[in-house]
């Protein structure tokens, strides 16, 4: 069975490279690249996969999966400048894509073993593009 959590958090960001030209950043990012930033309102949604506990009825502590992305994602990044204060986010460009890998990245460790393990994280950007990682193939 799958169970999916939600959670949402704002974060701003610049989507250049550093070691590209402002130019060559201009041209790969388009407006993304503007130096100042810009801000998302993340929404975030944790699957996880797993069978209901035969006494509890749960897959999984609903409490605890929401302090876990509590604690690993949405208080590390909530109203965050991402380049400047969320690593890797100095060294690697915090793009929908690898916003997901680090946040899968961050969530694995505590979700890897029975009763649950992390199945998919879905990131959406804006209402209309979001993202889904669900580890390395
Ligand atoms: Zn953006």
């Amino acid at each position: 069975m799958l169970l999916t959590r939600k959670a949402e958090f704002s974060a701003s960001h610049v989507c250049a490279d550093p070691a590209r030209t402002p130019a060559e950043n201009q041209a790969l990012y388009g407006p993304n690249a503007n130096p100042h930033g810009h801000g998302h309102n993340y929404v975030l949604e944790v699957t996880i996969e797993g069978d209901p506990d035969p006494v509890t009825g749960m897959v999984f502590d609903l409490r605890e999966l929401k302090e876990i992305i509590h604690a690993e994602v949405v208080e590390p990044m909530d109203h965050r400048f991402l380049n400047h204060e969320v690593s890797p986010f100095d060294q690697v460009v915090p793009t929908a894509e690898n916003l997901a890998v680090e946040i899968w990245r961050r969530l694995q460790p505590r979700l890897s073993a029975p009763p649950a393990r992390l199945k998919n994280v879905r990131l959406f950007e804006t209402a209309d593009l979001y993202v889904d990682y669900g580890g390395e193939r």
